[in-house]
């Protein structure tokens, strides 16, 4: 296995006096940027770095991209129809280029280090100017500086093994952050496309992702989500430590109030980490655990590396542990040689696991994947009826969890409030991620507010503030 690669802190410097230098050149011309992000946290969080850099480098941003100097969209390929869609959205640009020809437009993201996708998006698209995939993001500004004096620009493929560090952040969310414990994937889950296109799995150093979640804190943040495509299997590529012994490390950090962490792989999760999330005051009792399917055919196909006898075992010992601990997880139905017998198998575990919420997907074949060149594809329509089979389950079995929180009484962080009733409802989740909604006042919103839950509707939970005490 190749090494993972620092990106030294010269090559780092070096990006960023070209961004001093450009913003001497640029900041009297008030230029504004756009970026919008397509799929999932990890996307979320590099469009934050993407946009610390765009700040370095002298753009302000703004809301609108019709008002936009520069535009970024930040792809996601896991499923095909997003390919679709970019296509329509970055055709749509070309109208605001012609009243602005001095608009650089930039693709990057996942998509990008798809096979061919660069030089296609580059020869159909005469307005893009820049295509660039998610390891090259610190050289934004040696980009754009190519990019302003006239030339097309496409860095993808490179870098695969990298990790930058100290890059400039533009976090707009005053209450949580999102922090990379890993990047990329070794797991080859027959299905994903993400192992192709963000590189090898590679850890961060325990001290650099210390270090981010202490400044994080310390400018008043009180909720950290660790981010890898496999949390558990972090510093399998270090010479010391363990996920456990990550959570434990970080539990003091003064002002953390919550941990949580996405998204964990059933075959790393291991006793030590369970035990971590049952003997720390600050790791949340809520553990997004991707189960994919309920049928040990599918999983052997799919990869996954466990059985549903073995999946079922840890969220038994996990509810053992963590007495209020809540599970999410993902599902893909129609997986190719899925039968219903196969498919009955995912519905009778949703059905006995009770997960707070699932995010259910129809498999799409994703190109250079061993699933997508498996005989027995499913048709649409059964996708389509398997998909809504599972979504009516999982509806009823949220309804069934949200019952059982009736007089429930615990912390809420406070997200947002909700102004369509007379009254205003907050709303805002318990450490296990339900999420609840109660009368109060919008001045709590980021706040941390006791709630006892009084009532459930189909698919939230309602309730009262209340003082400890
Ligand atoms: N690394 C995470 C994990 O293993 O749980 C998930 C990463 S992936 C971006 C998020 C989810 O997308 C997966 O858990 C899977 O359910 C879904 N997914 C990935 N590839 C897919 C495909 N080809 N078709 C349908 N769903 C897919
Ligand atoms: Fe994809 Fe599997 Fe890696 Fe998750 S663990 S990113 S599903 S290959």
């Amino acid at each position: 296995m190749q090494n993972r690669v620092l990106i030294s802190e010269k090559q780092i410097n070096r990006q960023m006096n070209l961004a001093d230098q450009l913003n001497r050149e640029l900041k009297s011309r008030n230029l504004k940027f756009y970026v919008e992000t397509f799929g999932c946290q990890m996307n979320v969080r590099d469009s934050e770095t993407i946009k610390g850099i765009l700040v370095r480098i002298g753009y302000t941003e703004c809301a609108e991209k019709e008002e936009a100097d520069l535009i970024f969209y930040n792809t996601c390929c896991v499923r095909e129809h997003a390919e679709k869609r970019l296509m329509g959205n970055i055709g749509a640009l070309k109208d605001l280029k012609d009243a602005n020809p001095g608009l650089i437009i930039g693709i990057c993201g996942c998509m990008m280090q798809q096979d061919g996708m660069a030089k296609k998006l580059l020869k159909r698209f005469p307005h893009v100017s820049l295509i660039f995939g998610p390891n090259v993001v610190f050289r934004i500004p040696e980009m754009i500086e190519r990019v302003l004096s006239g030339e097309r620009v496409i860095m993808t493929d490179e870098e695969n093994f990298a990790i930058a560090e100290n890059l400039p952040q533009l976090r707009d969310n005053p209450r949580s952050a999102f922090v990379n414990i890993t990047f990329g994937c070794n797991n080859f889950c027959t299905y994903c496309i993400v192992p192709f296109v963000r590189g090898r799995e590679r850890s961060r150093d325990f001290e650099n992702i210390y270090k981010e979640v202490e400044t994080l804190c310390s400018s008043g943040i009180t909720e950290i989500t660790l981010l890898g495509q496999n949390v558990n299997s972090y510093a399998n590529d270090l010479n010391s430590g363990s996920f456990a012994e990550l959570l434990v490390g970080l539990n003091d950090i003064p002002g953390l109030k919550r941990l949580r962490f996405m998204s964990s792989h059933p075959k790393d999760l291991n006793d030590d980490v369970i035990k971590a999330i049952a003997s720390t005051s600050h790791v949340c009792h809520h553990v997004h655990l991707p189960v994919q399917s309920g049928s040990n055919e599918i999983l052997k196909r799919m990869n996954r590396k466990y059985s549903r006898e073995e999946y079922l075992d840890i969220i038994r010992k996990l509810r053992a542990a963590v007495p209020d601990i809540e599970f999410t997880t993902d599902i893909i139905v129609g997986f190719p040689g899925e039968t219903e017998e196969m498919f009955q198998e995912t519905l009778s575990l949703v059905d006995e696991v009770g997960f707070a919420a699932a995010f259910t997907f129809a498999y799409s074949p994703r190109a250079g994947t061993a699933a997508a060149k498996m005989k027995d594809q499913i048709p649409e329509y059964i996708k389509k009826r398997r998909l809504q089979e599972l979504n009516q389950l999982q509806a009823k079995k949220t309804v069934e969890n949200n019952q059982k929180y009736i007089g429930y009484e615990g912390e809420v962080l406070v997200e947002g409030f909700d102004q369509r009733t007379n009254e205003t409802l907050l709303y805002g989740k318990y450490s296990n991620f339900k999420m609840v909604y109660f009368p109060g006042n919008p001045e709590q919103v980021n706040t941390y507010v006791n709630v006892r839950v009084l009532a459930t509707n189909k698919n939230s939970m309602i309730g009262e503030q209340f003082q400890i005490k």
